[in-house]
């Protein structure tokens, strides 16, 4: 069994999150995306939870299908809202069972339309504690560089985090445009005792009026100088999306110059950002990750 905490322990980690598909067309796209994201030996995937239990049983059927077939590691997201303390525990008395060693634990936030009770459990930490209770897993949260949008300030959200962090092994950052915003987020953190590992979350842009809806979403702030390059050529999405794939890439050779400890990319079941973005970040920096298959199992 991979534990990533261990393999941050190692060194760093890459790794890729998808989402569970839909139709058979979807199921057949994210297929094809993992055939051509598996060469570059992800350290791990994530597999991303319908808040409320709308993906619930494809979620764990996508985690273990990859965890049984494939040769990489994944990682099962799980949120609390909606859900009661027996749902949870059976839901991760079942990975722990078939040998999922890793879980990103996530409060959520399920859709009003489904007039969910809020759930036994109101926020992510107290999943990690039960998922401590229930098997050895290694254990992630979810980050905020620019601060939770429902969050009063920024100092409680910090503050919530650290305590969170101080009961997980490490966290993954919602995505981001600027490098000051990650490395405030790791000075507040430190200034706070808190020297948790935090994977810095990668969205490269291939589509402006997806982007701008998610970071809207988010919270992300959108920089309003990308914005106007972006706009400029709006009517040429190759253009949109070489740009795209140029500044994801100055972002992460940022961050691991700074240090980070390895770049999680939301791939929306796609390869090709995350391909063209690897290509440019150079071969060797892939090459001396604690990554894939080889030297982790
Ligand atoms: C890497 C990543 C992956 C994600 N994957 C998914 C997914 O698969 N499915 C999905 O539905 N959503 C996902 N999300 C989104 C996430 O569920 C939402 O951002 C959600 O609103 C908050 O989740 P959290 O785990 O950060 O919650 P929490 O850590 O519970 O924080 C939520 C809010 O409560 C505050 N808070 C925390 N603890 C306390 C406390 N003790 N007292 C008072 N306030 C407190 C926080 O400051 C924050 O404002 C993901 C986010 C990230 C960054």
């Amino acid at each position: 069994m991979t534990r990533i905490l261990d393999l941050l322990d190692a060194g760093r980690c890459f790794s890729f999150e998808f989402f569970p598909p839909k139709t058979e067309e979807a199921e057949a796209q994210l297929q094809q995306t993992l055939v051509e994201l598996a060469p570059l030996r992800p350290s791990f995937v994530s597999i991303t939870y319908g808040a409320g239990g709308t993906t619930r049983e494809r979620t764990h059927d996508l985690v273990v299908g990859i965890l049984r077939s494939t040769q990489m590691t994944p990682m099962a997201h799980l949120c609390c809202a909606g859900h009661t303390k027996d749902e949870l525990r059976s839901i991760l008395a079942r990975y722990r069972d078939e040998g999922v060693a890793n879980i990103l634990a996530l409060r959520g936030d399920p859709p009003a339309e489904l007039h969910l009770p809020p759930g036994d459990l109101a926020h992510a930490a107290e999943l990690v504690q039960l998922a401590r209770e229930i098997g050895s897993f290694s254990i992630g949260v979810a980050a905020h560089p620019e601060g939770h949008p429902a969050s009063p300030d920024l100092a409680s959200d910090r503050k919530h985090l650290a305590a969170k962090l101080a009961v997980a092994d490490f966290a993954v950052t919602q995505f981001f445009f600027r490098l000051e915003d990650y490395l405030r987020l790791v000075d507040d953190l430190a200034a706070l005792g808190c020297d948790r590992p935090v994977i810095p979350g990668i969205m490269p842009v291939t589509n402006l009026s997806q982007v701008t809806r998610f970071a809207a979403l988010s919270g992300a702030e959108f920089p309003a100088d990308l914005a106007t390059r972006l706009e400029a050529v709006a009517e040429n999405p190759a253009e949109v999306r070489r740009i795209g794939v140029e500044v994801a890439s100055q972002l992460c050779r940022d961050l691991l110059e700074a240090g980070a400890p390895g770049l999680h990319f939301y791939t929306l079941n796609r390869s090709t950002a995350t391909r063209e973005i690897f290509a440019t970040l150079g071969r060797e920096a892939v090459a001396n990750w604690p990554s894939g298959p080889a030297r982790s199992r």
